[in-house]
């Protein structure tokens, strides 16, 4: 299998670190908003990265965190707290909203086919690990204080910036976000591992820590979530390319430093979906959700359709007509294969593929196989549905097989 690596800016051969367990992480959502189709796409391309890593016989865990504490508008440490900001939007407690977005993201994924990951952690549960952590960093001479929060000194770290590949002065730029730089800071891309002085009033979440009653910014929780479930490394940590410049290498600069080890062997990002904008945003007054696309009376399975149709490491620009053409695509797909399921009848089990119809298995898996190409794997399947060198139950043991992967709901009423 062929994976494009963020590290090496290469299609790089997919060899896991032990074959019996492929070890995955993910950055989950944020939950002080609905997610947007952006964010979707994101996840719906990791569920095919690990449904096809199961498709082509790894045994795989991954685990998810879920961002209910310190993410701030800007993800270099700067602007408004996201939790409180949407708690103040909508009069409720930042639990209270930590709860309805977390359960409202379940709910769009469990629509969209998405497998939920083996282990979902909420930020907020691991507490005393980070404060762990953070001890660790300063034993060894990674932290400083200022102004009563601790911060990660980028200067202390060989080859920071390796993943994204910038210089300094382009990171600096790239993570500025049109918000105030933090005075105190001795880098500018120095990041806070746990904030006590903090600058938003009424903060609900903090905690009792050696350095005072406050909470861990925003990076910590990926780095200590994943030790603590999957051990000091890892074969595939995943995210969308705006995590690349500063959370993705924050992650790697105290992670690394705390083990003294390589941590991931492979960097999966997944490209933007944008809009005619040019930028996917929760900002604007109706951004785009699942239930907006229902409320359209779209199947949400169309979206799924439509987003296999790209190739993950493309931006993607969401229109409803385009969205409309993946319907009326889907919609005839799904008819065909309905067509030749009631001409079958009932499978029977245990009969092997003829020659011909594995041939269309090999095909279909080497699709997967380089670097996910959902889209042609997708031609193969409907050159399965048209092929007159196999037979009807064949083709539907392929459909039920390629759906292990596709998971669009083919077979379903
Ligand atoms: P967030 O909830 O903002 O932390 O984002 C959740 C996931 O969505 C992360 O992996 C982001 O990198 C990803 N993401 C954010 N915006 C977009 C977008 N417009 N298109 C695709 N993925 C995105
Ligand atoms: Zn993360």
């Amino acid at each position: 299998m062929k994976l494009y690596n963020t590290l090496s800016r290469a299609i790089e051969n997919f060899n896991p670190i032990d074959e019996n367990l492929v070890k995955i992480y993910t950055c989950g959502p944020t939950v002080y908003n609905y997610a947007h189709l952006g964010n979707l796409r994101t996840y719906i391309h990791e569920d095919i990265l690990e449904k096809t890593l199961r498709y082509v016989g790894y045994p795989v865990k991954r685990v998810m965190n879920i961002t209910d504490v310190g993410h701030l508008e800007s993800d270099a440490d700067d602007g408004e707290d996201k939790m409180l900001k949407g708690a103040k939007r909508e009069n409720k407690t930042v639990w209270e909203i930590a709860q309805h977005y977390t359960d409202a993201f379940f709910a769009d994924i469990e629509k969209l086919n998405i497998k939920k990951a083996d282990i979902t952690a909420r930020a907020t549960d691991y507490i005393d690990d980070y404060i762990e952590f953070i001890k660790g960093l300063e034993k060894k001479g990674f932290t400083y204080i200022a102004n009563g929060n601790v911060y990660f000194d980028i200067t202390k770290v060989e080859n920071y910036t390796k993943l994204s590949g910038m210089d300094l002065e382009q990171l600096r730029t790239a993570s500025r976000d049109d918000v105030s730089i933090d005075v105190h800071k001795k880098n500018p891309q120095d990041f806070v591992l746990w904030f006590t002085k903090s600058k938003f009033e009424n903060q609900a979440m903090k905690w009792d820590s050696p350095w005072g009653v406050g909470y861990p910014g925003w990076h910590i929780e990926c780095s200590v979530i994943s030790l603590k479930n999957l051990g000091e490394q890892m074969d595939i940590h995943c995210g969308g390319v705006d995590h690349i410049p500063v959370h993705h290498t924050n992650e790697i600069a105290q992670t690394e430093s705390y083990t003294g080890k390589p941590w991931v062997k492979y960097w999966w990002h997944s490209e933007f979906l944008i809009d005619q904008d040019g930028k996917m945003s929760k900002s604007k007054g109706e951004f785009l959700t699942l239930s907006l696309v229902e409320k359209k009376g779209f199947n949400p399975l169309s979206y799924r359709y439509y987003v296999l149709n790209s190739h993950y490491r493309k931006q993607l620009a969401f229109s409803f007509d385009s969205l409309d053409s993946a319907e009326n695509a889907y919609i005839k797909l799904k008819n065909r294969v309905k067509n030749i399921k009631e001409n079958v009848g009932d499978l029977q089990e245990g009969t092997g593929l003829s020659p011909g119809a594995k041939s269309y298995r090999e095909e279909f898996k080497a699709c997967l196989e380089d670097d996910l190409n959902t889209a042609n794997a997708i031609t193969v399947l409907f050159n399965v549905l048209k092929a007159d060198n196999i037979q009807d139950s064949e083709k539907i043991k392929l459909v039920e097989d390629f759906e292990q992967v596709l998971s669009l709901g083919l077979l379903k009423d």
